[in-house]
């Protein structure tokens, strides 16, 4: 049997359209019994959370969504580590700037700075929304090894920004197009612990990307394909939305919610959780029983 969950980037950057992208999605996934993990951005930008995104993040709480920290101000891509696959496919400009910056961004990745970043969110976190953060997603997948080690040090032992497929962004313009199922073999397909014993809950893959709309039916497709084979791999599915893909297509993405669904119950016996749910039941540690590799050259 496997647990999916929903979990949705990039609450808290924004303005009103991504509010009311947030607080509709929100009332359509409880429509379906469902709730959804959202990563918030806990200083967006340098910025306080607006008292809009407050009020909705406060309802979706009180309603049983599982809020979790999302960097502290996801102000570049590269807050806490150098660019990574699949990002680079979504804006290949990344490992240009990087390059240009590199000098100014590589100072900011001691555990100290990353510690001193994580804490801060946690803060506002514990202030603004009552909740103790236990799980760790960094913007646009930038990890280090010294986030890791300041993670651990802070008591927050979960993290998810790995991909099993980044087939989600082949419809991109400067992509294939080619949206037959890939899934890299460079991190286990199951939940595995990690740097500084963090568990990372990898990522299967993303349909709601900006422009996924266009080919709605062979993201669903996709999306039934990819299920069918990680219910074979794993006890935990983590899929991806961000805020503004559901913006950009809210019908799409409500679609691909209930194509899951749909696939997850022909296919008998599995369920939905929210990632907090699966630490504290402890699926999420049970289900990690591979090491992942020493693949983080920084
Ligand atoms: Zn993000």
């Amino acid at each position: 049997m496997t647990d999916f969950v929903w979990s949705i980037d990039d609450a808290g950057l924004g303005g009103e359209v991504l509010v009311e992208a947030t607080r509709r999605m929100a009332d359509f996934l409880e429509s379906r019994s469902l709730r959804a993990t959202w990563l918030v951005v806990p200083k967006p930008n340098g910025q306080p959370l607006s008292p809009d995104w407050l009020a909705v993040l406060r309802t979706a709480r009180d309603r049983g969504h599982d809020l979790q920290l999302h960097g502290l101000t996801h102000a570049d891509c590269f807050e806490f580590g150098p660019p990574a696959w699949p990002a680079i496919t979504i804006r290949p400009a990344f490992v240009e700037e990087f390059t240009q910056r590199r000098e100014e961004l590589m100072a900011r990745y001691t555990v100290a700075n990353l510690r001193a970043r994580i804490e801060e969110g946690m803060e506002i976190f514990r202030r603004e929304l009552e909740i103790e953060p236990i799980l760790f997603r960094a913007p646009c997948g930038a990890i280090s090894q010294a986030m890791f080690t300041a993670l651990a040090q802070v008591g927050i032992g979960y993290h998810s920004c790995q991909y099993i497929s980044g087939t989600g962004y082949n419809h991109l313009p400067h992509n294939s197009g080619d949206l037959t199922p890939v899934w890299s073999d460079a991190i286990p397909h199951r939940p595995f612990r990690w740097y500084a014993d963090v568990i990372e809950a990898p990522i299967l893959n993303e349909y709601t990307w900006r422009g996924s709309g266009l080919r709605s039916a062979e993201f669903s497709q996709l999306a039934r394909q990819d299920v069918a084979r990680i219910v074979q791999e794993s006890p935990v599915a983590v899929i991806l939305m961000h805020t503004h893909g559901i913006a950009d297509d809210f019908d799409h993405a409500c679609r691909m919610v209930d194509a899951v669904v749909a696939q997850t119950a022909s296919l008998g016996g599995h369920g939905f959780a929210t990632l907090a749910a699966l630490v504290h039941s402890g699926a999420l540690g049970a289900a990690a029983t591979l090491l992942g590799p020493q693949s983080l050259e920084i």
